[in-house]
């Protein structure tokens, strides 16, 4: 595996640190728990798209496209990411939102990761019903672009195809780099997943390296089986992107559904509990459609005693903070104390 051959941009502060979570560790008596700080990849309030933006926006570039197409949930944080990337290399991004999600009245549909699309200069080009096929809504814009004369570059929903997957291939790079300068055996890799880039990324970038560390996604949406069949099939196709020979094992692929409540971006009380944890015992704000989710599923895995006292457990976080402001109704409460 030889990364460099691929066009990449810069785009974000890397590497992220890899910092040890003492209070939270403390609080659940063990593993010893760490975070990747991919929240603070430095890209208009960061998160885990810039890694991937990196390697899309260089192959945009590549192929003279003048213009971005992507889409996202309403409060997509890939949205947000890509209307800074495409503003910081001076393309014009034009985007699609999903109502994904729709019972959370004003401040859900406006502030948060929306009110920072229109601040960066992305163009909202429709906000459309929940269940919309979103990749077929950006192939009818970017044929209209085409008849005006344009290049549009489309970006799928979170980023998530073999180029982007390359991004977290990158980050597995980074994280045995770092395990290697920190005298740091990495036992697990816990994230949160969704659109399957981040994990497929990982698992493809441990496996093409022969590392061998488990990585645990925690769905955000879909049932166990369609998110690891996902996954599997991104990280195989990001894999042979890289040249690497051998079938991918299933077994390679791990995703976790238990911790998903009623649907994507609906709250769980598990996720307020993390959220609230780590907000109050570690000043680090995770996000209610993924990271919350993503703690609260490492959490109870801690306490279910899927992990042994002394192994080294790394959660990644993605991002998402600044979706926060949407759900100001959830948050508000001054009973919440943990
Ligand atoms: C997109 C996103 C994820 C999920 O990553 P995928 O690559 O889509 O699986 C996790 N956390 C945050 C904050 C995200 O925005």
């Amino acid at each position: 595996m030889h990364l460099a051959r691929f066009p990449r941009l810069t785009l974000g502060h890397f590497p992220t640190p890899l910092e040890p979570l003492t209070n939270l560790t403390r609080l659940l008596g063990g593993p010893q728990i760490w975070i990747k700080r991919d929240d603070c990849t430095g890209l208009a309030t960061g998160g885990n798209k810039t890694r991937k933006l990196e390697f899309l926006l260089a192959e945009a570039l590549a192929q003279k496209a003048d213009v971005v197409i992507t889409q996202g949930a309403t409060q997509s944080n890939h949205v947000r990411q890509t209307i800074a990337a495409a503003a910081k290399i001076g393309l014009q991004a034009k985007v699609l939102l999903e109502k994904r999600v729709t019972d959370f009245g004003e401040e859900y549909q406006r502030s948060g990761n929306v009110l920072l699309d229109h601040l960066l200069g992305g163009e909202v080009m429709a906000h459309l019903p929940g269940g919309t096929d979103m990749q077929q809504a950006m192939e009818e814009l970017a044929q209209q672009l085409r008849e005006q004369g344009r290049k549009p570059y489309i970006i799928p929903g979170g980023g998530s195809n073999p180029t982007g997957a390359l991004g977290y291939v990158a980050c597995a790079e980074e994280l045995l780099y770092q395990s290697s300068q920190q005298r740091l055996r990495i036992d697990h890799v816990v994230h949160a997943t969704g659109s399957t880039g981040t994990q497929a990324g990982l698992v493809a970038g441990f496996t093409a390296s022969n590392s061998a560390v488990p990585v645990t996604g925690i769905s955000v949406r879909a049932p166990q089986d369609k998110q690891q069949q996902n996954v599997w099939e991104l990280a195989s196709r990001t894999l042979e992107l890289l040249g690497v020979k051998g079938a991918l094992p299933r077994e390679a692929v791990v995703a976790n559904s238990d911790y998903v409540g009623d649907g994507y971006g609906l709250p769980t009380d598990s996720m307020l509990e993390a959220l609230t944890l780590l907000a109050q015992h570690e000043g680090i704000l995770l996000d209610p459609v993924y990271s919350g989710k993503g703690m609260a599923g490492l959490i109870d895995l801690v306490r279910k005693g899927h992990f042994r006292k002394d192994e080294n457990v790394v959660f990644i976080h993605t991002g998402g903070a600044a979706g926060l402001f949407g759900y100001r109704h959830l948050l508000e409460s001054g009973s919440l104390r943990v």
